[in-house]
């Protein structure tokens, strides 16, 4: 997918608004989930086996918790790697 069709998919753009707010989502201690805001109040578990928003559940679709996880997951990823190549360099 390019970036332009990214940024026209209304999901992926509210996963980035999410992803963008970072702060509020919160890390389930000691288990590989994640809770993350639902529009309407309160927040979505999303987890290996996936989220159970309605998106998700009903569509079979990643929907926009999980791909807001997903980003961080990535950007987490990106900042261990450049900071273990600067201590390399180093
Ligand atoms: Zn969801």
């Amino acid at each position: 997918m390019s970036t332009d069709l990214i940024a026209a998919d209304a999901r992926y753009r509210k996963a980035i608004s999410l992803a963008a707010d970072a702060a509020r989502i919160v890390v389930v201690p000691g288990e590989d989930a994640f809770l993350v805001p639902a529009a309407e109040g309160g927040y979505y578990r999303v987890d290996a086996e996936g989220c159970p928003c309605p998106d998700a559940t009903y569509r079979h679709t990643l929907c926009k918790h999980q791909i807001a996880v997903a980003m961080l997951r990535v950007g987490a990823a990106a900042v261990e790697a450049n900071a273990s190549a600067l201590a390399r360099s180093r």
